[in-house]
């Protein structure tokens, strides 16, 4: 028989799910705060897989993605173990933010230290909660407030098994790229634990196609570590690789007239939107600064000089990035067979 796993002071026999409630620091009101964590350990040995969303309190695609994952039959006889974390920030969920009440930033605040600022507590007890249990993790976010993500993985493919397991979740793109300092993602890298990000959708909202492609993700990524059964499943479609990307600013400030759309294929030179200014009627153009496709823009046009527009992606794999979007644009996932009992969210 396996040994039971130990979380939080509690002990999670094998074959059993648990909900635990790991304390946080509370309100000014004295009420307690606590981070539910569903932890299912199964019979079989295998590997530790943790999910998180909601690190920023805002965006809560991830949340969804979570609820449905939990809800799929294949977790019963899951072999390893599997640590979800539903809402990491449960501080900004509760007041719709992406901060703290510190008004910092959770995600530059990691590996965060026991005698430090709320966020460096919050921090610490995520490090030795959840990561330092954990063989492996992936981490839900959507793009800030009034900004948009085309869904995308964001991972370290330097990492032998990261390049592998990222490739696998079978996303319409990844993002090769070092996490930033002060990040979750940098913080499980140092602590030797490989973490990938799902970036899709918008901040308080929820994107049905965004949700299914993460739900179907997890699923790939459960079945390349031998955590569910591989099933007779269609095959993915390759992830096309973005070797970098880079955003366009605003030249002035004014109000931007958009042009391109997530996903939109532009080629260097190509207008992405115009500025204009309402006092001298004056127009000002935004180029593409070289080819890419757009991984990521703002949506509203209020904007101000240097603010980030449109995030474009370099990749040679254009072939594989149109094949993604052909079968986005045919809502394929939407009648995909394993994820069909969902209702749509419209
Ligand atoms: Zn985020």
């Amino acid at each position: 028989m396996r040994d039971s796993f130990e979380i939080a002071n509690q002990n999670v026999m094998p074959g059993t799910h648990k909900t635990i409630r790991i304390e946080l620091p509370g309100l000014h009101s004295e009420t307690s705060v606590y981070m539910p964590v569903h932890i299912y350990h199964g019979k079989k040995d295998g590997p530790v897989l943790f999910l998180s969303a909601a690190l920023h309190g805002d965006e809560i695609n991830g949340v969804e993605v979570i609820r449905r994952v939990l809800s799929l039959s294949a977790i019963k006889h899951l072999k390893g173990t599997l640590i979800v974390i539903p809402i990491v920030n449960v501080f900004g969920f509760d007041r719709h933010s992406r901060y703290l009440p510190d008004r910092r930033d959770l995600n530059r605040c990691f590996p965060g230290r026991e005698q430090g600022s709320l966020a460096a507590r919050v921090a610490n007890i995520f490090m030795s909660e959840i990561i330092e249990r954990s063989d492996l993790g992936i981490d839900f976010h959507t793009a800030a407030i009034h900004r948009d993500n085309f869904p995308q993985i964001r991972a370290n493919l330097q990492d032998d098994q990261l390049n592998t397991i990222a490739r696998s979740f079978a996303a319409p793109v990844i993002l090769d790229s070092m996490a930033p300092e002060g990040s979750m993602r940098n913080a499980a890298d140092e602590a030797a634990v490989p973490v990938m990000v799902y970036e899709a959708g918008e901040a308080l909202r929820f994107d049905e196609i965004s949700i299914r492609i993460a739900v179907r993700g997890v699923v790939n990524v459960m079945r390349e570590m031998n955590m569910i059964a591989k099933g007779r499943v269609k095959k993915n479609k390759p992830s096309a690789l973005l070797r970098s990307s880079t955003w366009v600013r605003a030249t002035s400030s004014g109000i931007l007239r958009a042009n391109v759309k997530l996903g939109d294929m532009v080629s260097k030179g190509d207008i992405l939107g115009y500025i204009s200014d309402p006092a001298s009627h004056t127009d000002e153009v935004i180029e593409a600064s070289y080819d890419g496709i757009i991984i990521g823009r703002t949506n509203i046009p209020l904007i101000y000089e240097g603010e980030a527009l449109f995030h474009i992606g370099r990749s040679k794999e254009t072939s594989l990035i149109e094949d993604h979007l052909d079968a986005l644009e045919d809502e394929e996932i939407l009648t995909a067979p394993e994820l069909a009992e969902e209702p749509v969210i419209v």
